[in-house]
Formats: structure tokens, C-alpha cells, sequence
């Protein structure tokens, strides 16, 4: 089943500065080029928004904020990108 509830990052947003990775206890996120990415998304817990609170940026949202669902051509996130990010590690 494909999960439904995990971090989306807004990367335009994103000032790196790894308090979401720190801040999950789920290990959901991991680093890569000085950025967080979303690395487990299975792990996330249903409902929790901690790390959306914790992001000093608001770069944060969860899947279910976005009402609109599109997909870039050749991006990995099953079709859960949006216009405010997208956790498919910054490929599309
Ligand atoms: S807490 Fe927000 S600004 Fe900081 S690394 Fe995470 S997404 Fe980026
Ligand atoms: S919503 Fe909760 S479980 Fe999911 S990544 Fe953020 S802190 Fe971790």
C-alpha cells in the first residue's frame, strides 16, 4: 500500500538548517548535500505534524494539505508532487 502521510519539503524554502532531521524520532528524514530529504517515508506516524511545527521556515506540509496532485515527467514521488514541493528528494 502507498503511504499517504509523510513530509513534503518546499525546498525554494528549506534553509537547511536540519532541525527536521534532528527533530523526527522516526529517522524519516536523512541528509544529502546539505539538505534534508525524505528518506522513509513509511516510518512517518499518520496525523503527526512535529516537524511541520518545528521548521522555522514553514517548509514543511503533509500530503494531505495539498488538494492538487501533479506529477513531473520522470519524478520518483508517485505522483505526490505538488506545486509547494515535493519529497522526492529534489529530482523533479
Ligand atoms: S526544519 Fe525546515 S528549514 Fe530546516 S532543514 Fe528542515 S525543512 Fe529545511
Ligand atoms: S510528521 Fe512526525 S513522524 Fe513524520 S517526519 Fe515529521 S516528525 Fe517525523
Amino acid at each position: 500500500m502507498t503511504k499517504d502521510w509523510y513530509p513534503i519539503i518546499d525546498y525554494k524554502k528549506c534553509i537547511g538548517c536540519m532541525t527536521c532531521v534532528k527533530f523526527c524520532p522516526h529517522k524519516v528524514y536523512s541528509e544529502k548535500n546539505g539538505k534534508p530529504f525524505v528518506k522513509n517515508k513509511e516510518a512517518c506516524v499518520n496525523q503527526c505534524r512535529g516537524c511541520e511545527k518545528v521548521c522555522p521556515n514553514k517548509a514543511i506540509t503533509h500530503q494531505s494539505n495539498i488538494s492538487s496532485k501533479k506529477q513531473s515527467p520522470g519524478c520518483s514521488c508517485d505522483g505526490k508532487n505538488s506545486s509547494t514541493g515535493c519529497s522526492c528528494g529534489g529530482k523533479c
